[in-house]
């Protein structure tokens, strides 16, 4: 029997209509399907939209510290459901239980960061610019706004926008991905739960046309987008057209530089649960692992090892460290990609193709894979790939190495591993990324500093999180005040 299809929540209500195009979510572990997930029309978006619009003047008059009460409430819920939340991430995003409850918690952070808007949304005034004359700039929400999310996070990225947003006095509209719907759903069973005024928050299911209907909406003044490169560039280009702000957060190929300085062990465990954890489908994975000089040879064998043992399955069992790509048709892009580097000149030091999870046969695995030698400017030392593999390439200083990071196209996040201060400085310096690890392997933003991608990986210029996504969902006006008194008109 097939599972119940999901429904959008409207004006807080769910609601789906039947003539809705219904599309199978399934489990990557099993193959099996989870639920079915309505593809909204423009029509429906544009529900989604006027019920915001109509939200938006009570709600962005109610007291900022009214505001974030709700906040308080929805954090509330998510500290007491994540490990139902957790579990569902799992089931339909494949990764591993104890990296889906990770990914909550930075989820939750954000929710605790904008519960400080009313200080974070603070304006600066000067008195007495002119004699008698006071100038103040305040922030203002902008209206409705939306953001569209990709499979990869489903528990930690809707929140790197929802709160923010509705904290400084916007009304939200959720488009989750719709490989991974499920999570969205639950977290909008949470909202509903928070007594938010109807249409301040909503949740509209679907694909490539509900974007659009978004992008293209008069009514709709701001879009948040993460997702792949191509796709952020287009929904930037859309946006800005339509006269929108947009942020958009793209793709990424993560370069770790490795020195013979860097403690080997550490450096090891650290890359290997960059590369392999969440099956590689992170947006700050590393990627390709710069080797410089005599960290060569030593960081091939280690990881290599390390790639090897690692347990691979469904991410509800004890002990997985890995678990399944997103579909069928992921894999078989990895699969080919390995191929790629294999034509060009790498070498396979371990292969993760064609190998099998007992009970779990059916499932999207494909197991860790590492290539050496891969030949500078080939396919896969530019590619983002998106899936449990990690690259070599080896060059004999720093300042080839930062070369070829700063060759890629992206900029999402560049790694050192060093013991020498002076090697650190030097890359955090040079290197041309806007997240940097210094041995660290994933170098992700904490909610209270900017996730700054650069380059390719981000379209916009103000981020998500922290203070930028409050200047993000609000606009500044700037009053000059005069008040005549019998001191004044003295002048
Ligand atoms: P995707 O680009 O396929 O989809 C993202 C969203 O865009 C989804 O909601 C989808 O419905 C919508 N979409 C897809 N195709 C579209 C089209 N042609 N027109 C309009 N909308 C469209 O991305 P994905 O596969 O879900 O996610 C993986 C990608 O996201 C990777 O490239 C990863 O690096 C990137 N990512 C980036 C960050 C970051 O912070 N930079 C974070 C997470 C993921």
């Amino acid at each position: 029997m097939s599972p119940a299809p999901l429904r959008h929540y409207i004006e807080g209500d769910w609601r789906l209509r039947k003539e809705s195009p219904l599309l199978d979510v399934l489990n990557p572990a099993t193959a099996a399907p989870l639920a079915r997930v309505p593809l909204s029309s423009k029509e429906e978006v544009d529900e989604a939209v006027q019920a915001a619009h109509k939200a938006f003047p009570a709600w962005r008059a109610t007291p900022v510290t009214e505001r974030i009460g709700h906040l308080f409430r929805l954090k509330q819920l998510l500290e007491e459901r994540a490990e139902d939340l957790a579990r569902t991430i799992t089931n339909e995003c494949g990764k591993t239980f104890r990296e889906s409850l990770g990914e909550l918690r930075r989820g939750i952070e954000n929710v605790e960061v904008a519960i400080g808007s009313p200080i974070l949304m603070q304006g600066v005034n000067n008195e007495d610019v002119a004699r008698g004359i006071d100038e103040h700039m305040i922030r203002q929400p902008l209206g409705v706004t939306a953001a569209i999310t990709p499979f990869n996070f489903p528990g930690m990225i809707p929140l790197w926008f929802l709160p923010y947003a509705v904290a400084t006095g916007n009304c939200f509209i959720l488009k989750p991905s719709e490989r991974v719907p499920v999570t969205s759903a639950r977290l909008f069973d949470l909202i509903d739960a928070c007594d938010f005024p109807p249409g301040v928050l909503q949740l509209v299911h679907g694909g490539k046309d509900a974007v659009e209907a978004l992008l293209d909406h008069p009514l709709v003044r701001a879009v948040s987008f993460v997702g792949s490169t191509p796709v952020a560039r287009y929904v930037y280009g859309r946006a800005a057209a339509a006269g929108k702000r947009a942020q958009c957060q793209g793709g990424a190929k993560n370069p770790v530089v490795i020195m013979p300085d860097a403690d080997m062990d550490m450096t090891t465990q650290i890359m290997a649960d960059s590369a392999f954890g969440c099956a590689g489908q992170r947006c700050l994975a590393a990627s390709v692992a710069v080797t410089v000089g005599a960290a060569g040879k030593e960081f091939a064998e280690r990881i290599a090892e390390a790639a090897a043992s690692r347990k691979v399955g469904y991410g509800l069992d004890d002990a997985v460290q890995m678990g399944p790509v997103i579909s069928g048709q992921s894999k078989a892009r990895v699969e080919g990609l390995i191929e790629t580097g294999a034509q060009d000149g790498a070498r396979i030091l371990v292969d993760g193709r064609g190998k099998q999870v007992e009970g779990y046969e059916d499932g999207y695995f494909l197991f860790p894979s590492v290539l050496s030698d891969i030949p500078p400017g080939s396919t896969l030392s530019r590619i983002e790939v998106f899936g449990p593999v990690l690259s070599l390439c080896h060059v004999e200083t720093l300042d080839e190495a930062i070369r070829f990071v700063n060759d890629g196209p992206y900029g999402n996040m560049a790694c050192i591993f060093t013991s020498s201060g002076a090697h650190a400085r030097q890359f955090r310096h040079e290197a041309d990324a806007g997240n940097i690890g210094v041995n660290i392997g994933v170098a992700a933003p904490m909610a209270f500093f900017p996730f700054s991608g650069w380059n390719e990986s981000f379209f916009g210029d103000l981020h998500a999180q922290s203070r930028h996504g409050v200047e993000f969902y609000t606009q500044t006006k700037v009053v000059v005040e005069r008040w005549p008194s019998e001191w004044t008109r003295a002048f």
